[in-house]
């Protein structure tokens, strides 16, 4: 009986699904939702269910290994750059074609396949057809046309965002204080593993105010608006100093036992440095995403208590110049440019809105 799945929190369909199917696999399971769900955690589960003798004990050498991410019959592949290579897809190509190392089966499990659609061609006989005892665990946050025909080559899984309240109440029974948790909770939009991420970071919710302020601050001068901008980015370099930090710990910890080992410089260097290069990015993104779904949030309070209908129009029209800026910001991550645009933008709907405002919060019209 497998006992892997037992601690895992949210998604629970996807959770059932992978949990029946690990009992006889087949070749390849989709699994597309937002990323920070728990998802790894999954994954790894549903690769020792599938690999340990006791279908997933939870204590055993396979299944501790898998955990772990040191297993060799768990291949965790990811893209060097901002999107997979044609290269990287042949090398995908050529791991699921290996036989297993320790048993009947392997995982290959690649994450973001959305961003693999260049690389989709090369991919597609591979998944449909893998070498025997070769699992595929594809992870997507969506599946952009130019995938369509490699996802419906496997069985789909979806992912889901856990409801605020349930990210509270586990982050509660992590020893979390009830008060802050509802905050962490609200500002990782049900993402638990984002989360717990900032559980660990004592400043994420001062960030998350200052954010929220923005709409009390900005007014029709320049000045004010380059002051904020000025004051985000630091906001932004200051909530990725804790894992810059942490990463030149591990990189100095890996040179000194590749030195231990005897080797001149650190084997595979370049790599580590664009993985950490790719998480500081990705960090960042997910940072200014939630700054700006914290200032959305700002905004929409208000229209929930001002009167008149201007306004509530400047504030909906702020939600939505928002909503523009945060899907920008996946083809542009240029975040100062952004967000200097955004606010311009804010300010002059605060100028022509304010006044409104104010009068608005009395008689409604
Ligand atoms: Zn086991």
């Amino acid at each position: 009986m497998s006992t892997v799945f037992d601690s895992l929190a949210g998604n629970e369909a996807a959770v059932a699904a992978l949990r029946a199917a690990a009992v006889a696999p087949v070749h390849a399971y989709l699994l597309v939702g937002p990323r920070d769900t728990g998802e790894q955690e999954l994954v790894r589960a549903f690769a020792a269910a599938v690999l340990c003798s006791k279908g997933g004990c939870g204590t055993c050498s396979t299944c501790t290994r898998v955990a772990r991410g040191v297993h060799p019959d768990v291949v965790e592949v990811a893209r060097g750059g901002p999107f997979y290579s044609v290269d990287e897809a042949r090398e995908i190509v050529r791991l699921a074609a290996r036989k297993p190392m320790e048993g009947r089966h392997q995982i290959v499990v690649v994450s973001d396949l959305h961003l693999a659609e260049r690389a989709a061609p090369a991919l597609l006989k591979t998944v449909e057809e893998p070498a025997p005892g070769t699992v595929f665990v594809l992870l997507a946050e969506q599946v952009p046309p130019a995938l369509q025909t490699v996802g419906s080559r496997c069985v789909v899984v979806p992912l889901r965002a856990l409801p605020t309240r349930a990210v509270a109440d586990l982050l509660v029974a992590q020893g979390v204080e009830t008060e802050r948790a509802a905050g962490l909770a609200a500002a990782s939009a049900g993402r638990i593993g984002r989360a717990r991420r900032l559980a660990a970071d004592p400043h994420a919710l001062q960030r998350r105010d200052a954010w929220r302020s923005l709409p009390e601050r900005l007014d029709a001068f320049g000045a004010t608006v380059a002051v904020c901008v000025d004051e985000l980015v630091q906001l932004l370099d200051d909530a990725t100093a804790n894992l810059e930090e942490r990463q030149r710990a591990e990189l100095a910890d890996m040179a000194s036992r590749a030195a231990e080992a005897g080797h001149k410089s650190l084997p595979g260097r370049s790599q580590v440095e664009e993985r950490q290069r790719r998480e500081v990015r990705r960090w960042r993104t997910e940072e200014l995403q939630a700054g700006l779904s914290a200032l959305a949030g700002a905004y929409r309070d208000e229209m929930a208590v001002v009167r008149s209908r201007p306004a509530i129009a400047s504030a909906g029209q702020a939600v939505s110049l928002i909503g523009q800026a945060s899907a920008a910001l996946v083809r542009n991550p240029n975040e100062r440019l952004l967000l200097q645009a955004l606010l311009i933008r804010l300010s002059r709907l605060d100028a022509g809105g304010a006044g409104a405002r104010l009068a608005g919060l009395g008689a409604p019209r």
